[in-house]
């Protein structure tokens, strides 16, 4: 099927990973239209392609945009993500994760269109029993955030077998870095991240760290985590967009690079990349953290030839300190919502 130059269709395409996806989209020849509310994203993270302001609840512009625009297919990155908060307001998470993409499915069927890119996680899993997780670990999530992930896949299953809908789903492991040009990269607000913490310690914008936890069952005693860098998880997109325009199957995918790193080799990494020292706090063990979340990564790399180039931790570091360094540093894009 000849995909170039088709226009693809990005929920969240202002967010951080979203944003980078739709760098990629124009690196592949695809013409991204990006559908974001703005609540987390950011206008002027749409460096590529058309920003349509809206909400997935609202059918009537969906409707509009898939006929105007006649994507043939979706990236679906518009999600809130917070571990913690899903816990403590669940009906956010399955009011905005899961009934707002079932709008989203509908006006899909309605349209015909019948590519769907879903934006999972490795939460989908749970508390590993397996590490590193592959593809085939148990999916028993343990908060609303990974739940709602979850019934999407569950639900998406259904949805190939009875409407041909196909989709693949990527499960992320922790997502880090920023696009190499410098001008996009994380923002959140609150930040609860280790990487954008840490660089605001190294910014000057923080005091110090807190590490949480460390007595866990690892060779520091802190967390280990699998980081893998933006573009690289974007690219992957692509590819598995590819395989299912050319296959018509239905699939699913750790994004990860096998290899984890703990917080502390985090902060020593950061250090040398920043050339400034982070003062570090040692707290207590923040809830719901497994102590070890790295993927097995072979699936992507032999189905989808997948080749992560930018995902070393220095690279990760180095690409996030600059795009630290001109965001809040030079306060681009300040107030620019
Ligand atoms: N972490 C930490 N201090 C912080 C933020 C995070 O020690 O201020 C740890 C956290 O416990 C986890 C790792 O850093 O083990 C990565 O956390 P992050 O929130 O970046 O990603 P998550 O693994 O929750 O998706």
């Amino acid at each position: 099927m000849a995909i170039k130059k088709s226009t693809l269709l990005i929920t969240g395409g202002a967010g951080y990973i979203g944003s980078h996806a739709a760098l990629e989209a124009d690196r592949h020849g695809f013409k991204p239209v990006l559908f974001d509310n703005l609540s987390m994203g950011h206008s002027w993270a749409a460096k590529s392609g058309e920003l349509v302001k809206g909400e997935l609840a609202d059918r009537a512009k969906l409707l509009k945009v898939f006929g105007k625009f006649k994507p043939v297919a979706v990236m679906h990155f518009a999600s809130h993500t917070y571990v913690g908060e899903s816990v403590t307001d669940p009906q956010k998470y399955y009011r905005d994760n899961l009934t707002n993409a079932m709008n989203l499915f509908s006006v899909m069927l309605e349209k015909n269109v019948n590519y769907f890119i879903l934006s999972s996680t490795c939460a989908t899993y749970g508390n590993p029993v397996q590490v590193p997780m592959p593809e085939t670990h148990p999916q028993n999530p343990v908060n609303p955030y990974g739940d709602s992930k979850l019934m999407l896949e569950k639900i998406l299953t259904w949805y190939d077998k009875a409407y041909g809908l196909k989709s693949t789903f990527l499960r992320y492991f922790n997502a880090a870095g920023a696009d190499e040009s410098g001008s996009i990269g994380e923002v959140h607000d609150p930040e609860t991240h280790l990487i954008p913490l840490v660089l605001d310690v190294a910014m000057g914008r923080r005091k110090n760290i807190t590490v949480f936890g460390t007595d866990y069952p690892t060779p520091d005693g802190t967390c280990v985590r699998d980081y893998i860098h933006v573009t690289d998880l974007a690219g992957a997109h692509f590819l598995a967009l590819q395989r299912m325009l050319e296959t018509s199957n239905s699939d699913f995918f750790n994004l990860g690079t096998g290899k984890g790193y703990s917080v502390k080799e985090v902060i020593t990494e950061a250090e040398k990349v920043t050339g400034k020292k982070i003062s570090v706090e040692f707290g207590a063990r923040r809830a719901g953290d497994p102590p070890e979340l790295v993927a097995k990564a072979d699936k992507a790399k032999t189905i989808l030839k997948w080749v992560p180039q930018h995902s070393s931790l220095e690279n990760i570091l180095r690409t996030a300190w600059k795009w630290n360094q001109g965001y809040f540093g030079k306060k681009i894009g300040k107030n620019k919502k």
